[in-house]
C-alpha cells in the first residue's frame, strides 16, 4: 500500500498524480477462506481488520451485497460518544472513542475525527436525574463527562435557545471528548488497510444462504457462487435477523427504519455536537458547513430505506424550537437506513447455536461510534472463542434475563 502522507501528496503533485493507486482492489471469490465476515459497513471492515492486525488471521473475505458502507455507516449523523450508564456498555463504547482518537494515524487514513464535544439537553425533571445518575456512573467508569448548567450550555451552543415555551433547557450532560467522524472514510480506511493485509472485500456479493455439517458452519451461497470457510462473521445491522434465519436461528431483533436531514451549507455557527432528546432531535455542523440533522425511528417495523413524512416534521419542529435559526434554512436532503434495535437498546456479540457463526448486531441507532471497539472485541471473540469485552452482549442475555438496560442512554436516536 503506498503510505498516504504530505510527502507523497508533494511528489505526486509533480507528476501529475499518475502514480496513485486504488485503495483497494476488485476481488474475485475464492474457493475457500479461513474467516468470511458477512456485511461490508464500519463494523464488518473493522473486524475484518482487528482480525488481521491483533491475530494474524489475513485469509480473509468481507462479503458485501451493495457497494461498500452504502448500509447505515454511509448513512448516520456520526455522532461519537461513550456516556453510557451500564459498565460493560462504557467498557465498549470508550475503547471505541479511544480508539478513534488515534484511528487515523493507525489506518493512515484521514477518518476526520473531530473531538469538538457533545452535549445532551436535559428539559424535564427526570432527565436532569437521568443524566445526573449517568455522569456518577461515568466518573466510576473512568469515562469522562460533567454535568453543566444552562449558561454554559449557551456559552457553547450560543445559536442556542434555552428559554424555549414548552421546554426550556435545564441543564446538560456534557462529554467534551465526544465529537464526529466522516463515515464514508471511517469505511474507506478500514476497506484499504484490509485490502493491504491481503485480504479480499467483495461488493455486489450478496449471502443467499449458509451451508453446515453436523452443526458447524461450512461456507454461504452466494450471488457470485458458493464460498467455503471455517468461521463466519455475519455483521449485517438492519438484516441481522433475516442472515440469521437462513442459518437456521431467530435473534432478538426488530428493524426499523431511522431518518435523517442535512440542510443547504452555511457559514460556520455551532462547533459543538448538541442532542435534545424530550423533543426529539439533534444536530451538529459538517465540515462543509451543512446543518446534520437526525430523528427518530418509525413506530413500526420495515426494511425500506426512506423513513415515514411525519418524521422529518416533528424533528424539525423540535429543532426549530431549540435553534430558531433552523426555521430560515432549506433542507438539502433527507434519507434513512434500517437499525437493528434489541429490546434492552445493546448491541449483540456473540457465539451462535451454529458452531463456527459469530453474530455482531443490534446497534441501533447508535452503532458507528462503536465501530473501532466493535471491530476489536468481535476480532477477539472470532479468534479466541472469547472477549472481556463482549461477554455480556451474548445473545444468551434474552434467555436468562440479565439485561444490558441502557434505554435512558441510547433509547433514542444518535
Ligand atoms: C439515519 C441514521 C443516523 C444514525 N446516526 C448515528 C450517530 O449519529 N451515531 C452513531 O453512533 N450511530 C448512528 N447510527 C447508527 C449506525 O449508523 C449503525 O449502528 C452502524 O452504522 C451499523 O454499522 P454496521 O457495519 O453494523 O452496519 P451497515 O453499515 O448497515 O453494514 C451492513 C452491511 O451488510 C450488508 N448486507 C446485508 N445483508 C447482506 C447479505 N445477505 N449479504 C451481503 N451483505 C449484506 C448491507 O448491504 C450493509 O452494507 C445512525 C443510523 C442511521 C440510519
Amino acid at each position: 500500500m503506498k503510505r498516504y502522507s504530505a510527502f507523497a501528496i508533494a511528489r505526486e503533485a509533480f507528476r501529475q498524480h499518475s502514480g496513485w493507486t486504488r485503495a483497494w482492489g476488485q476481488a474475485e471469490p475464492k474457493p475457500r477462506y479461513d474467516v468470511i465476515i458477512v456485511g461490508a459497513g464500519g463494523h464488518g471492515l473493522a473486524t475484518a481488520y482487528y482480525l488481521g492486525k491483533n491475530f494474524g488471521i489475513t485469509n480473509v473475505a468481507v462479503l458485501e451485497k451493495g457497494w461498500l458502507g452504502g448500509g447505515n455507516t454511509g448513512r448516520n449523523t456520526t455522532i461519537i460518544r461513550s456516556n453510557y450508564l451500564q459498565d460493560p456498555s462504557a467498557a465498549i463504547y470508550e475503547k471505541a472513542r479511544s480508539l478513534y482518537e488515534g484511528l487515523s494515524q493507525d489506518l493512515n487514513y484521514n477518518v476526520m475525527f473531530s473531538p469538538r464535544g457533545v452535549m445532551m439537553l436535559a428539559q424535564t425533571q427526570h432527565e436532569i436525574r437521568g443524566y445526573q445518575r449517568t455522569v456518577h456512573a461515568n466518573n466510576l467508569q473512568g469515562v469522562t463527562t460533567e454535568w453543566i448548567s444552562p449558561a454554559r450550555v449557551k456559552e457553547l451552543c450560543p445559536i442556542m435557545n434555552i428559554d424555549g415555551p414548552r421546554y426550556p433547557v435545564l441543564g446538560a450532560l456534557w462529554q467534551a471528548r465526544g465529537g464526529t467522524a466522516r463515515h464514508d472514510a471511517v469505511a474507506w480506511g478500514y476497506a484499504r488497510a484490509c485490502a493491504d493485509m491481503g485480504m479480499d472485500i467483495i461488493q455486489q456479493c450478496e449471502v443467499t444462504g449458509v451451508t453446515t455439517e453436523a452443526g458447524k458452519v461450512t461456507g454461504v451461497n452466494t450471488t457470485r457462487g458458493d464460498i467455503k470457510c471455517g468461521k463466519l462473521g455475519m455483521v449485517v445491522a438492519g438484516h441481522a435477523s433475516v442472515l440469521a434465519q437462513k442459518a437456521g436461528f431467530q435473534l432478538p431483533i426488530e428493524s426499523v427504519a431511522l431518518q435523517a436531514l442535512v440542510s443547504e451549507p452555511i457559514k460556520p455557527c455551532m462547533d459543538v455536537v448538541v442532542m435534545a432528546n424530550t423533543v426529539h432531535g439533534y444536530m451538529s455542523q459538517s465540515d462543509k458547513g451543512e446543518m446534520v440533522i437526525g430523528g427518530g425511528t418509525d413506530g413500526y417495523n420495515n426494511y425500506t430505506q426512506r423513513g415515514s413524512f411525519h418524521h422529518i416534521e416533528e424533528t424539525v419542529r423540535a429543532l426549530v424550537e431549540t435553534f430558531p435559526i433552523v426555521g430560515r434554512l432549506k433542507m438539502l436532503r433527507q434519507w434513512g437506513g434500517i437499525v437493528d434495535v434489541t429490546g434492552d437498546r445493546s448491541p449483540i456479540l456473540s457465539k451462535t447455536p451454529v458452531e463456527g457463526i459469530f453474530v455482531n448486531c443490534g446497534w441501533g441507532t447508535g452503532g458507528f461510534k462503536a465501530i473501532p471497539g466493535s471491530g476489536w472485541a468481535m476480532a477477539e471473540l472470532m479468534a479466541k472463542g472469547a472477549s472481556p469485552l463482549t461477554e455480556e452482549f451474548s445473545m444468551n442475555r434474552f434467555r436468562h434475563g440479565k439485561f444490558i438496560d441502557e434505554s435512558v442512554a441510547a433509547g433514542v436516536a444518535h
